[in-house]
């Protein structure tokens, strides 16, 4: 097991955790439901409402 924390991705212009990434998604037969395929660099910050990049920081607390 890692000994390293756990991570949290928050938005490089505002520092908020609401951002998502563009990704490819498939259906997958066997379970039923859509497994992500591809990910893409694009990050888009829901807070600024424009892309942003993503900023990787510890989760507090722990
Ligand atoms: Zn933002």
């Amino acid at each position: 097991m890692s000994e390293k924390g756990r991570i949290i991705y928050v938005c490089d212009g505002c520092g908020t955790p609401g951002v998502t990434r563009e990704a490819w998604a498939a259906w997958d037969v066997e379970t039923q439901a859509w497994v992500l395929t591809e990910m893409f660099d694009y990050a888009f910050c829901h807070s600024c409402h424009r892309r942003t990049q993503l900023v990787e920081r510890a989760v507090e607390g722990e």
